[in-house]
């Protein structure tokens, strides 16, 4: 069987952070099992599904470059989740329950009240055919449950989580289809998972509760249920799930100037001990992504660290991918004098201001305007080769460290820190530096 995952976000908003950590740990695994990865949009609430939110989703997955190999929409597969349904009727698996939510909440209170679990107690089952059709009569309409087999023990070697085990006598009978015939998330999410042949699910921890009911439905249909595995969820930098975060999206992100790459290096790692490294592309994070190294306590997520990983992965972008980001005129040769200086590409029009000029210089001291006018008479021997001017510089003047290289930066660049001169200054062309050590001698 091929290894299949799936990313099922509700178009009900745009991506954050803690999504597409589970869409790329889910294109992760596929990948590293040379399988597939689906994406299916969990849109059958046609109330909150907007079209909007699912083109933000795909573009942001394309950003990210997580490219998915078939693609699903719960709301054009009403049939076939019609015709499962019927099979689990005729199974006796779902039945007709009628309490409004009132009574369920006086239940509730009932029972919380003995200080007894505050499980679902099945009245409806005790209903029979006449009073159904009674109920049917005076308008009352009917949602479902699904039965769950309170004999039947419900176990999983949870990929992160280790063994699990939930005991289905202590747990409601879930709702599965409302009143008025749609669909809540549980039982499609089954028929689908069967159907498109997912052998691996992997999402958030608020998840496993849900799984404990769909293992039941997963065999209640006749099929073995996938590989589960459910991760801790991401917090943020003050500890407590942050409002912030939830709310932190992959397009602010992105004007922020974070590149998918380091988003994709920090994700990858985030919730593991290994350490993130920017180096790694995608195949080689998929050929080391390993569920056992996920821990079970919340994982941190930190701004400030993507921005570090952001940096790390600017410093390694060949020119081609950046090329079409930068001012015009700046070539390979300027990008790579540049990019250790970026924590952002965004920045790199800063520094080929400084190369293209106009720059200001700050007012330098009587000696060393004079050792200026030196370098730039000096310049027109040696030419824009840093080493051979500074080196002529140090013989002439006996300057050394700081001395003979802070003015020279500072006439030159307009700034006292900045990329290596030896890069730089080519760059900058004879006629240009001669110019502008000229102007701050004076
Ligand atoms: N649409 C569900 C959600 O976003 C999918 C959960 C699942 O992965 O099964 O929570």
């Amino acid at each position: 069987m091929t290894a299949t995952t799936r990313f099922a976000p509700s178009p009900t908003g745009t991506l954050h952070v803690g999504n597409v950590r589970t869409a790329l740990h889910n294109w992760l695994l596929a990948k590293q099992a040379g399988g597939r990865f689906l994406l299916r949009i969990d849109d059958t609430d046609g109330e909150r599904s907007r079209e909007e939110y699912v083109d933000s989703i795909k573009a942001d997955l394309t950003w990210l470059g997580l490219h998915w190999d078939g693609e699903e929409r719960q709301s054009a597969r009403f049939d076939l989740y019609e015709t499962e349904f019927q099979k689990l009727v005729s199974a006796g698996r779902v039945y007709r329950a009628y309490e409004t939510a009132q009574e369920l909440e006086l239940k509730r209170k009932v029972l919380l009240g003995r200080g007894l679990p505050p499980i679902y107690d099945r009245a409806a089952l005790a209903l029979s055919e006449a009073d159904h059709a009674a109920k049917e009569a005076a308008g009352e309409k009917p949602h479902w449950r699904f039965l769950l087999d309170r004999e039947q023990a419900i176990e999983w070697h949870d990929g992160i989580r280790g063994p699990q085990h939930f005991d289905p006598a202590k747990m409601s009978d879930p709702v599965v289809r409302r009143a008025d015939g749609s669909w809540l998330y549980l039982l499609p999410s089954v028929i689908d998972d069967i159907a498109m042949g997912v052998t691996d699910v992997l999402r958030g921890e608020d998840h496993v509760s849900n799984t404990a009911s769909q293992i039941q439905m997963f065999e209640a249909l006749g099929a073995a249920p996938p590989h589960f595995s459910h991760e801790a969820l991401l917090t943020g930098t003050e500890g407590k799930l942050s409002k912030r975060l939830g709310s932190l999206g992959v397009s602010a992100l992105r004007d922020a100037g974070i590149e998918p790459e380091a988003l994709v290096a920090l994700l990858a790692r985030l919730g593991t001990s290994d350490p993130v490294d920017p180096a790694l592309d995608a195949a080689a994070l998929a050929a080391s992504f390993n569920l056992a190294h996920f821990g079970r306590a919340p994982a941190r997520f930190d701004e400030a660290e993507l921005h570090r990983v952001n940096a790390a992965v600017v410093h390694r972008l060949p020119f081609e991918r950046v090329a079409h980001l930068l001012p015009d005129g700046m070539d390979e040769a300027a990008w790579n004098a540049i990019r250790p200086n970026l924590e952002h590409i965004g920045e790199a029009a800063d520094w080929w201001q400084v190369v293209t000029g106009p720059v200001t210089a700050p007012k330098l001291s009587p000696e060393d305007a004079t050792y200026a006018a030196e370098a730039a008479a000096t310049l027109d021997h040696v030419g824009a080769d840093w080493p051979a001017l500074t080196g002529a510089l140090k013989e002439a003047t006996g300057r050394k460290g700081k001395t003979l290289f802070l003015p020279l930066r500072q006439a030159l660049t307009g700034r006292d820190h900045g990329p290596d001169m030896v890069a730089l200054l080519p760059l900058i062309g004879a006629e240009a530096a001669r110019e502008r050590l000229a102007a701050a001698s004076r």
